[in-house]
């Protein structure tokens, strides 16, 4: 036991005389853009709740519903007797919304990746991925067992020539591209029609993360491979329920053959306990709010209109995103900026190695169409002298 309490000990003290130690602080309500935590009310900056629809009263209502008709759990596996009407009906609201064949659902993000990667790619395959990927598609990535390369972000002319070692090393292995839509921590797009061609060039495969798309990107937020026009193109779509759509959750969608071979293979799948049918209902009314125009337009171009404000009272370039960073560099001074913007009532969380390369430290500001345009205004003063504190 000793041991063991040595080996904790030793790690945390490593960890804090790095100055990386995370404590996660408490805060209330979980969503919505003021916050209560450590005793202060808070402008919340750092939610991806980018719809405020985590509090839209049609998707709490259906989670309330779900609950009444069927209880707070889902009972066992999807395979053992875990499918509710919740997950069919979210799983056929979410292919017609994101024009495909079929979807699937999952417990998380994470659980989608590390079940959906490992089952399409393994020994003797190879693996190529951006690298500002999320861990989660480095994970499952490593989880596979396929031999892993990494091209630098967005460099298109890298990912050709993986491409080309791939076609020539492995010649009978398959070769499948992770890349996302939104890169989470820096807030730009993938290159996806110039992915989409090499892939099919290279005869690759493609798996498109759309975590922080959907809901946020393309017409009534289908995503980037819709506002690109290659849904059809793309072999693998994925995202989350838990962002832009304010319930908890993620999908998979694409061919029906897909859905039906993920349910047989992916681990995540088979042997996790189904997803409550709150959440899945949740999901689908969030879902029904981008499906009708009139619902969607009071909530898409706000977001839009939100980013537009505090990128030019900073004077940055427009963020196509609702992922705004504001980087730093040295860790401690993106520590200091994120404590003195709390000190003014802001929560703008400061992002720091492991989750972006050591000296690319930043603040990460996330914009909300609930957010006001005064609230925005005070953001940005509060960010500049936050930051010009920081260089004197
Ligand atoms: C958040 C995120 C995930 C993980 O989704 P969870 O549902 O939170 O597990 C996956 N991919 C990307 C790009 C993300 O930003």
């Amino acid at each position: 036991m000793s041991s063991f309490e040595d080996f904790l000990h030793t790690q945390l003290r490593q960890i804090t005389e790095a100055g990386l130690l995370r404590k996660p602080a408490m805060i209330g309500p979980a969503q919505g853009t003021i916050v209560e935590s450590g005793g202060k009310t808070l402008h919340n900056f750092s939610s991806n709740d980018y719809l405020g629809l985590a509090n839209h009263p049609a998707v709490c209502q259906a989670a309330r519903e779900a609950i009444s008709e069927g209880g707070a759990g889902s009972g066992a596996s999807r395979l053992i007797c875990g499918t509710l009407p919740a997950h069919l009906r979210l799983e056929a609201d979410l292919a017609g919304f994101k024009r495909c064949e079929a979807a699937l659902s999952f417990s998380s993000g994470y659980a989608a990746a590390l079940g959906v990667i490992p089952a399409l790619a393994g020994k003797g395959d190879v693996i190529i991925l951006d690298k500002l990927c999320h861990a989660c598609l480095v994970d499952g990535a490593h989880l596979s067992g396929a031999t892993l390369r990494v091209f630098p972000h967005n460099d298109m002319k890298a990912l050709e020539s993986r491409l080309a070692w791939a076609h020539k090393t492995c010649p009978q292995g398959k070769v499948l591209i992770l890349a996302e839509s939104v890169y989470s921590m820096d807030g730009d797009l993938a290159h996806l029609s110039e992915i989409v061609d090499l892939k099919e060039r290279y005869g690759a495969w493609l798996l498109l993360d759309e975590a922080h798309g959907v809901g946020v990107l393309g017409e009534g937020g289908r995503g980037l491979a819709d506002a690109c026009g290659v849904v059809h193109r793309i072999e693998v779509q994925m995202g989350t329920l838990g962002k832009a759509l304010g319930s908890s959750g993620a999908y998979v969608c694409g061919a029906a053959s897909l859905r039906e071979f993920l349910v047989n293979r992916a681990r995540s799948f088979v042997f996790s306990t189904a997803p409550p049918p709150s959440a899945s209902a949740a999901a689908s009314a969030a879902v029904g709010l981008l499906s009708n125009s009139e619902t969607c337009s009071g909530l898409i171009p706000p977001l839009h209109k939100n980013v537009d404000r505090l990128c030019t009272n900073l004077g940055l370039p427009l963020s196509p995103s609702p992922i705004v960073p504001i980087i730093l560099g040295p860790e401690d001074l993106a520590m200091q900026a994120s404590a003195r913007l709390r000190d003014q009532g802001f929560l703008v969380p400061a992002i720091r190695f492991p989750t972006v390369a050591r000296g690319q430290a930043r603040l990460r500001v996330t914009l909300s169409s609930a957010h006001s345009e005064a609230a925005i205004d005070e953001l940005a003063g509060a960010i500049q002298r936050a930051i010009s504190e920081g260089s004197c």
